[in-house]
């Protein structure tokens, strides 16, 4: 194998890191500017500013006063916006901010005590830096996976560890005097391959939360907040097993509403609805908004017996909601067809809704306000039905 030249080496994780710094603030500049992307582009900007200092200092281009505290409190600086960067792409820094703070304390401790005038002392309290802040970053990663699994928040809190072990392991080379330019120079090579990674995971990142964002805003009603027809079709099978059942929902006489309240009123009178169903709807079971004032809910099989009871809790509880709008309380009901699958190898989610809408109609002739069931399904396939 090639030894490694340690000065070719440096100056290429000078390069990562500028690299990494720049691609993350395009991505900053190109998208809705997310703090923690400027955060961690800041992270390796400073990074490599230190390093170049460091650098510099050491080829004797630049005086000491001018490069050795303060790389050492610039490399502080960036592990510090490193690991609240990372958090940050999740939660709130908060209080955390104040660790800002450590950058001048450890400017003001190299300044009066010359404790980084040795250059193994230096070195160790960099890498003992380096180890913390990548750590900590990457468990703050690590520990939100849960709420938001974005397949990229694993690689990038591993990149982060890798970074944290390839530092730790140099530390005690660096304690007991062992550490050479070849370990130096491996531990500088591999640490500059996962700045390349790091920049690109964080890239991923940002793009896979905005996908999913979009991906979720794509299902669901902008009004009321429940899946719409493309989130339901998502969600509820295409063919329907045996034993479950739809319910079609259909305000009653909302014209009319929206002809005395206004369209806003008429909003809300659709939000308090979604509502309702939320409330009344149990794990498994699924509702959506399909049309104007109409809603849907699926009963899965094992939840069926429960259905008529279900769907007669969400007219009860809508008929006895006042919606408040404007110094006004608006009293609204519901007409419901309710359809379940019999037949024993299932039947079309499409077959079921025009069954149920069927019954709807039903319920409307018969005065509205109620809940109409439609007889057994048979197996078979309607050609006018409607695509719920
Ligand atoms: P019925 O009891 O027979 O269902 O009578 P209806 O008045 O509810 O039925 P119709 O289909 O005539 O009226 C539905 C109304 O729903 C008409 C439409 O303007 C209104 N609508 C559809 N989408 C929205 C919406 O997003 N917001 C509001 N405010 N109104 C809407
Ligand atoms: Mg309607
Ligand atoms: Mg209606």
């Amino acid at each position: 194998m090639t030894p490694l030249d340690l000065g070719t080496v440096i100056l290429l994780h000078k390069t990562s890191l500028l690299a990494g710094s720049a691609t993350l603030l395009l991505v900053w500049f190109r998208t809705e500017r997310p703090p923690a992307v400027a955060m961690i582009a800041a992270a390796l900007g400073w990074l490599a500013v230190g390093a170049i200092l460091a650098g510099l200092g050491e080829t004797r281009l630049i005086p000491t006063a001018l490069w050795r505290d303060t790389s050492m409190a610039i490399a502080v600086g960036a592990y510090t916006l490193l690991w609240l960067g990372m958090r940050k792409l999740d939660r709130p820094v908060g209080a955390l901010r104040w660790f800002g703070l450590l950058t001048p304390l450890v400017l003001a401790i190299g300044i009066t005590t010359q404790v980084f005038s040795h250059n193994e002392m230096r070195a160790l309290a960099f890498h003992v830096t380096a180890v913390l802040g990548s750590l900590l970053g990457g468990l703050g990663l690590y520990a939100h996976r849960r709420a938001e699994p974005l397949p990229s928040r694993y690689p990038l809190a591993l990149a982060l560890f890798a970074c944290a072990a390839i530092y730790g392991v140099q530390i005690p080379l660096l304690a007991f005097g062992l550490a050479t330019p070849m370990t130096l120079a491996q531990g500088f090579a591999l640490t500059m391959m996962l700045h390349f990674a790091i920049s690109a995971l964080v890239v991923s990142f940002v793009r896979e939360r905005r996908e999913e964002l979009y991906r979720r805003v794509s299902l669901t009603d902008g009004l009321t907040g429940t899946l719409n027809r493309q989130g339901f079709h998502a969600q509820v099978p295409a063919h329907l097993p045996h034993g479950s059942a739809l319910a079609v929902f259909d305000l009653d006489l909302f014209k009319a509403i929206n002809d005395r309240y206004g369209h806003p009123g008429g909003d809300r009178v659709l939000i308090a609805f979604a509502r309702v169903i939320e409330r009344c709807v149990r794990p498994g079971e699924i509702a959506a908004r399909v049309g104007g004032e109409e809603f849907v809910l699926y009963v899965p099989p094992e939840a069926a017996r429960h259905a008529l009871a279900r769907v007669e809790d969400i007219r009860v509880s809508l008929m006895e909601t006042g919606v408040n709008w404007k110094g006004e309380t608006i009293f609204v009901s519901t007409s419901v067809g309710l359809a379940r699958c019999e037949t024993a190898g299932g039947v079309s989610r499409e077959v079921l809704f025009a069954r149920a809408d069927e019954a709807l109609y039903r319920a409307k002739q018969h005065g509205r306000n109620r809940v109409a069931q439609a007889c057994a399904v048979a197996n078979e396939t309607l050609p006018e039905a409607r695509a719920a």
